[in-house]
């Protein structure tokens, strides 16, 4: 009698201590598998997928931190916007497949001609908008005709085909007190000017 007693105590405190100790580890893994997917969902919801630049919202957030820091420190920020030039055409004449691959090395190139301080991000379809804080107009000049001339000497290959792809951006400079928006409907007004004169260049004045 005893000694089944004892065995059984013994079985059923394993059983007990056992399965606790399986069911701390499972809710242990599930909450940082939580943590895990919370963490892409997050970022899942500021980068664009295919460029994987910062997405229009993402950069509506850094354009809140730059007119900030503007307002406290009394400097001035500038915005550029580009748009690929006749992509229209690029998409008809390669395919959307290669269309896509087009936007992803553009966005390549403007990773790299964006300053330390700079952000960058797809704003649209084939659309880039980028932000520097602490500059000038010409500050954006430079940075939007690097990047455009590092687009136009960038050569595109389609299996035995080679082509060459252009863009042209608006620029326009921000005061610590000015309305981001405002700044960015400027920028828009000079792509728009850009695309009505030649476009493959960049326009900073009205
Ligand atoms: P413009 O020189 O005046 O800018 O002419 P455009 O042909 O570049 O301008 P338009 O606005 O007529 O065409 C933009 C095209 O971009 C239309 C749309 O199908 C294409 N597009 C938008 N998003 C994507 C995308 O994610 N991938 C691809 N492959 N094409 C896209
Ligand atoms: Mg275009
Ligand atoms: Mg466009």
């Amino acid at each position: 009698g005893l000694i089944f007693y004892v065995i059984n105590i013994f079985i059923g405190t394993f059983v007990l201590v056992y399965a606790t100790t399986i069911y701390t580890i499972m809710d242990r893994y599930t909450e940082c598998m939580l943590r895990v997917q919370n963490e892409q969902l997050r970022i899942m919801a500021l980068v664009d997928p295919l460029t994987r630049l910062s997405n229009r919202r993402a950069m509506g957030e850094n354009l809140k931190l730059v007119s900030s820091g503007s307002q406290q420190s009394g400097k001035k920020y500038v915005i550029g916007l580009g748009d690929i030039d006749n992509f229209k055409k690029i998409n008809d004449t390669y395919g959307h497949d290669y269309g896509d691959t087009v936007l992803s090395e553009v966005a390549l190139i403007l990773t790299e001609k964006i300053p330390e301080n700079g952000y960058a991000a797809r704003w649209g379809g084939e659309e880039f908008l980028f932000v520097i804080p602490e500059s000038e107009v010409m500050d954006g000049f430079e940075c939007a005709e690097s990047i455009i001339s590092s687009v136009r000497s960038h050569r595109f290959v389609k299996g035995k085909t080679e082509f060459f792809v252009t863009m042209t951006f608006g620029v326009c400079e921000g005061c610590p007190d000015d309305d981001v928006d405002k700044i960015i409907s400027c920028a828009d007004k000079r792509l728009y000017k850009g695309k009505n004169n030649g476009k493959n260049h960049t326009e900073y004045t009205d």
